[in-house]
């Protein structure tokens, strides 16, 4: 799983038959209009870029974790200083961690072959605050260590 899999906010330019760019909005099929260059409308922008950073984004994704969790490793119960740059919540010590491990969305039957499927696999899978908590870098790190040593022995 690298950066490649991300879904870009290009990918949801839509075209009519003539070629014309319509709105990026899911379900609104409006011309854009100006000044908005994906767009037909403030509201349509301002729903849709909404619905798409806190589902794709991952800086925004984590920083509604953190905030979920009140910045506390969900593991030992540490709480942990944070800032905000730009608008998101980060922290030196904290990490978000995938419950069900990433690299397993291909066994999930999750794939990434087409926009409706990756717009499923991150929704449902590797950005689905179900799947997410906040951990310390330490108990990340033990997890993660247990994560690898049990697969190896359930492989063999
Ligand atoms: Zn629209
Ligand atoms: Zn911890």
């Amino acid at each position: 799983m690298s950066s490649r899999n991300i879904v870009y906010i290009r990918e949801f330019d839509k075209f009519d038959d003539n070629g014309d760019i319509i709105c990026r909005n899911t379900g609104c099929e409006n011309l854009i209009k100006s000044p908005f260059r994906r767009y037909c409308s403030k509201e349509c922008s301002k729903q849709f870029e909404k619905w798409y950073y806190h589902n794709f984004y991952w800086d925004r994704v984590r920083s509604d974790i953190f905030k979920r969790d009140n910045y506390t490793c969900q593991i030992c119960r540490k709480k942990y200083p944070y800032t905000y740059r730009r608008k998101f919540a980060r922290s030196r010590g904290l990490e978000c961690d995938h419950i069900i491990p990433r690299s397993l969305y291909k066994k999930l039957g999750y794939r990434f072959d087409s926009l409706e499927n990756k717009i499923k696999t991150i929704t449902e899978f590797l950005h689905n605050h179900d799947n997410l908590r906040t951990l310390c870098k330490e108990c990340h790190k033990k997890v993660t260590k247990e994560y690898l040593r049990s697969n190896v022995n359930a492989s063999e």
